[in-house]
Formats: C-alpha cells, structure tokens, sequence
C-alpha cells in the first residue's frame, strides 16, 4: 500500500468507485482507495434494486440524474464494461389528492428540464404492467427513460477503469483513524500503516456519520434497514413459464405504489421488490426482519395478485443512508480543510453516483462543477434547514 497519496477515498461502493475514476481522469492518479471489506460493492451498492430515474422532487436530484443517466447509457463505450442497462421506465402510481399534487409540481419541474414524463389514467398504466391492479389509482407517471441496470457493474467498472490509470484500490482495509492537525488533513491510520494525505474523501455510505467522526466532524446520515425479497411462481420456475403469461410485466418496467411505497420490478425470471417499514428504527442491523413480509404481501397483492400464488425464494436487507431532509452531502466539510464528503444519498445513490462522483472531482481539483451545488453543502444542516426530496421510496 502506498505510504503517501494525493488522496485518499474512504469506501469502495459506488460513491467511492465513481469518484476514483473521475479523479483519475483529471489527471490525479496517485490516489488510494480504501475499502474495509473484502470486495468492493458490498454494503449498500451490492444490496441496491438498481433503478435509476429521472422522477425526482428535487431540482438539484433532477439535474443528477439527467446527467447520470447520460453516462449510464454510454457507460460500455466510455468506461469499458456493460452494466445491463434497461430502460423500460418508470411507473409511479398515485392514489390520494395530496400524491398527485405534489407529483404534478414535479413533473413540471421535470419537464422544464427536458425529461419528457407522461401523466396516464388508470387503464393506460395498467397497460404498461400487465398483472397490475389499479383498484383505488387516481393517476400515474412515466418516464420511459428510467430503468435498471446493474450496480455491481457500474462499481466495478469505475474501479477498474480507475485503476487501469493508476488508482491504488486496498480491500481489506479499515481507515481507523484521520490525522488533522492545525485543522487540516495530513493521513489516514490503517492496520496495514498510515498514508500521508492532505486529501481524504469519505464515501463510506451509511457509515459515513463514523467516518465523520475520525475527523472531529458530526456529519448527519443514519442507516436505516430496507428489505427486499424475490418471488417466483409457487410451482417453481419462472414468471415466463405458460401458464404465467401476462400475470407479470414481461420487460423490466419499475413500478412504484407511491403512497405505500412497495415496488416491484422484473429481475430475470423472479420478480423483485420491497416496500419500506414505517416502523423501522435507525441501526446497523442488516439481518432479514421475516416478521416483516407479511406486512409487504398484504400491501403487494393487492396491487399485483399474482404474488398471491408466488413463493419467496431469497430475502435480503441492506442500509439506506438517511439525512435529514432526504438530500445527500457532496463537497468539502468546512472546519477541517481536506475533508469531503460524497453521502447520505438517502436510498437513491446508485443512481446518482455517475454524476455525483463527476461533481466531487472537479471540486477537488478546483473546476467549476457547472451546478449549484448548495442543496448538498455540509453547512445546510447548521441553518434553518430546506425544503429536502420528497420522492425517497
Ligand atoms: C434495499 C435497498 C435498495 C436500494 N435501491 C436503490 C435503487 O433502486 N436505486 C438507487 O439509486 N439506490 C438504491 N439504493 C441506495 C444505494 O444502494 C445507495 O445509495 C448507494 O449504494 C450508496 O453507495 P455508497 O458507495 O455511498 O455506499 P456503500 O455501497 O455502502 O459503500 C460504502 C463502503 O464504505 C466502506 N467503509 C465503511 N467504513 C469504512 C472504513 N472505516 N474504512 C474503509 N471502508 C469503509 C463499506 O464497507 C462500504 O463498502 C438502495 C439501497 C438499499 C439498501
């Protein structure tokens, strides 16, 4: 492991992945990265449904996307490795007045953007679900840009791409310590020795609060448990046998129950989904809650009966990275010069990675990130607080 470094980015994710390539293709090379585990892609990136949308609430949310879903589509060419990219879009259903007012403020947003989102009746969402029921829909979204694609690919390939420019990438690694002095960055502490940086990222996802914290620095971002469960048909086999045609959406079309917050999507032969606990409480705790899933199966057959004669055939929990009002930090941390943070993406990081690794980068080296980048500033939590996302799901 390199003794000393331009920087070092705390956390092998996405996040961390993301910026290591940007950084890399500004030119900074001798940069360590530095992941606890074994593997990159094994917290919250490797637990991840991997959809990627443009229906955001949030102006600054909309402008990530726009430009992350830009590099996901041209992701193989420029970046050297295919990340399974679908783009068969997003449906959000909205049942109450309050759901589809607030979506018809962000739709216009969207579209003053230049996403092109559609507004459909009942029967015409039912449409692009088959096996969907609408009991109770008032309206829904689409944007046919959305999808899934595969976030282990997206890490992946940023992380090889990095290290193909000379990124150092050191698994099996904790950062146990950040030397400040004269409150700036001068090294990380490891069990494998220190590396002298003036530079340290933190992109340590839900743990970022403790990453934080090696700095002298309260950085607001809780972990929260979220489920997600695989259901085939009960006989076995797969949605596409005869027998099921037309009992499931056939291509990989992302359905949200907005008001419920279940979703499901095609994953292979097997449908995905999950919905979130309103009673979940803060906490590293990833094991599967199965007391949970009859609580998801009430809310999911109602919207998709099919799942009604479904068998669970895996279960997993992984941590959404929360801040206060649902928006991540990205930037420098003022009080501690040398130390920036990339998280607290509460639930939709993936996604937003491309970009958001982008941003941090041209920061770092001084660029203009070409955003107005105060909806993620550190300092926002110090004041009177701001009008956050509403569309975390
Ligand atoms: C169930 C579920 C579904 C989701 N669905 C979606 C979705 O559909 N779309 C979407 O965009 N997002 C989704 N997300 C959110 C997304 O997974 C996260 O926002 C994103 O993965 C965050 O990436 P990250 O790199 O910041 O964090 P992580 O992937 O958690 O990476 C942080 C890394 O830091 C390492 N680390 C921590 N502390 C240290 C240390 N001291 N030293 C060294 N390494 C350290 C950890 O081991 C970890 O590998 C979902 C999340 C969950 C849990």
């Amino acid at each position: 492991m390199r003794r000393t470094a331009d920087a070092v980015i705390v956390g092998g994710g996405c996040m961390g992945a993301s910026v290591a390539y940007h950084l890399a293709r500004l030119g900074v090379t001798r940069v360590t990265l530095v992941e606890r585990e074994a593997q990159l892609a094994t917290g919250s990136t490797g637990r991840n449904a991997g959809g990627v949308r443009h229906q955001f609430s949030h102006e600054a949310n909309v402008r990530l996307s726009i430009e992350s879903i830009a590099l996901l589509q041209r992701f193989e060419e420029d970046v050297g490795t295919a990340i399974d990219f679908h783009q068969n879009g997003y449906l959000f259903l909205l049942s109450t007045e309050a759901s589809v007012a607030a979506f018809r403020r962000s739709v216009e947003l969207q579209r003053r953007l230049g996403v092109t989102v559609e507004w459909l009746g009942p029967d015409a969402a039912a449409t692009l679900a088959p096996g969907l029921s609408v009991d109770g829909v008032a309206a829904a979204t689409y944007c046919a840009a959305d999808g899934i694609a595969d976030p282990n690919g997206v890490t992946m390939g940023f992380a090889r791409a990095a290290r193909s420019l000379g990124v150092e990438i050191a698994c099996d690694t904790e950062v146990t310590g950040i030397r400040v002095e004269g409150a700036r960055v001068t090294g990380v502490e490891t069990p494998r020795g220190s590396i002298a940086t003036s530079l340290v990222v933190n992109a340590a996802g839900p743990w970022a609060r403790r990453v934080g914290a090696l700095a002298g620095l309260d950085i607001p971002i809780v972990p929260l448990r979220r489920h997600i469960f695989l259901a085939q048909p009960n006989t076995g086999g797969s949605w596409d046998d005869p027998g099921h045609v037309g009992a499931v959406p056939k291509n990989r079309v992302m359905v949200i129950d907005f008001d419920t917050s279940f979703y499901f999507h095609r994953e292979g032969g097997r449908l995905l989904f999950g919905m979130g606990d309103p009673d979940e409480t803060p906490g590293f705790d990833t094991s599967v809650r199965w007391d949970f899933l009859p609580r998801v199966t009430e809310v999911a057959i109602r919207r998709l009966p099919a799942l009604a004669d479904a068998a669970v055939s895996h279960a997993w929990a992984g941590l959404y990275e929360m801040t206060p009002d649902g928006m991540p930090v990205i930037g420098p941390c003022p009080n501690v010069s040398g130390f920036y943070t990339i998280a607290g993406f509460s639930g939709h990081g993936f996604q937003h990675s491309p970009a958001a690794g982008r941003v941090l980068a041209d920061l770092v080296v001084g660029r203009d990130p070409g955003l107005d980048l105060t909806p993620f500033a550190f300092g926002r939590f110090a004041g009177a607080g701001q009008a956050g996302e509403a569309n975390v799901v």
